[in-house]
């Protein structure tokens, strides 16, 4: 009896079931079918706006690539043009910008969000850095394609800065989470107004994977006793002059990020890396009491001093 009317419930639960599935379904369908016909249609509609610059307000906007660059193994530099040379896009610090692609022609669009790595201010143009993903929708779409064709923007506002808001930031970046690190520190350095300490903590796989080197060491160079970029690479080559390993507490702690130290009473950590990496740093509600607490926490840190990207 039991086994029987187990199994006879399930034919009035299951239309519900559906007709839900199906209403998600619909409504996932119809707001990304949204998205692609408003892309689509601002994709023939080049956008100059009251003189305003293009990315000031929120918006789809179809651009040019100009020209890219190979910078290392799997990474591409796209400069794409603004309409008018004149200005810039428009973006605060710090921000990206969410594409939309159309791959091979589908219909189905893809958006990701990408950092623009050129100065804010600079007019004319929007640099991205783009870490090819074997199989990855966008970034192989971005990688495939050549000067003139075109991609769809739309601004997001990230991590809002103001100029001296904190006395010392901590940028804890993995692999190509460092775009977003890359556009704060020039922003906080090349701003006279702002006093601003920065500290970089880079974790990426391979002395390969290490890119905007020579831009870091500028930096570095232009700015001494207020920027510091630290490398810690898992698999170095042999003679790599970099750390080996991950972002532990001891590196954090030699890179001059420890909380506790007088220097760091207003210190915030900034946090753009691969899941594993945020785990690492920020700690995991576990299942059955098995949570970790996380680096940043082992160290002192509160949970409002640090921001995850
Ligand atoms: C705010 C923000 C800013 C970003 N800025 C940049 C940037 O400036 N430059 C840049 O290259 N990327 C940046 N990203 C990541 C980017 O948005 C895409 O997630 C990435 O390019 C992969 O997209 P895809 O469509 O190629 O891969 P998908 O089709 O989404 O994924 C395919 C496969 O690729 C692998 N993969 C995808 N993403 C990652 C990842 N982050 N780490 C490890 N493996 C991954 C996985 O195996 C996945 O199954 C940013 C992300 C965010 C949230």
């Amino acid at each position: 009896m039991f086994r029987v009317s187990a199994f006879r419930s399930p034919p009035r639960i299951r239309p519900t079931l559906q007709a839900n599935t199906m209403s998600v379904q619909v409504a996932v369908a119809a707001a990304v079918a949204g998205i692609g016909v408003y892309a689509l249609y601002l994709r023939r509609n080049n956008s100059a706006q009251d003189g305003k610059p293009i990315f000031s307000s929120f918006g789809f906007h179809s651009l040019p690539l100009h020209s890219t660059e190979l910078i290392n193994h799997n990474t591409k530099r796209l400069r794409f043009e603004l309409p008018d040379k004149s200005q810039a896009s428009g973006l605060s610090l710090t921000s990206a910008l969410l594409t939309v692609s159309f791959p091979n022609g589908g219909w189905i669009p893809v958006l990701r969000p990408y950092t623009p790595v050129n100065d804010l201010d600079e007019p004319g143009f929007v640099e991205l850095l783009v870490k090819h993903y074997p199989g990855g929708k966008q970034s192989t779409h971005l990688h495939s394609m050549k000067p003139g064709d075109r991609l769809t923007f739309a601004p997001i506002k990230e991590f809002a800065w103001t100029p001296n808001k904190h006395a010392h930031m901590g940028l804890i970046a993995g692999g190509a989470g460092i775009t977003p690190m890359y556009q704060l520190a020039r922003g906080i350095l090349r701003n006279p107004d702002d006093q601003t300490r920065v500290t970089l903590v880079w974790g990426v796989n391979t002395d390969a994977d290490i890119f905007l080197k020579d831009e870091f060491a500028a930096l570095e160079k232009a700015y001494p006793g207020r920027f510091k970029a630290v490398y810690v690479v898992a698999t170095p080559d042999p003679g790599s002059p970099h750390q080996k390993g991950f972002v532990t507490k001891q590196i954090l702690e030699k890179a001059g990020l420890n909380p506790r130290d007088e220097k760091n009473k207003d210190i915030k950590i900034l946090v753009c890396g691969p899941p594993p990496m945020e785990k690492a740093l920020k700690g995991a509600k576990g299942w059955m009491g098995g949570a970790s607490k996380g680096v940043l926490a082992e160290l002192g840190y509160r949970q409002d001093q640090i921001h995850s990207f």
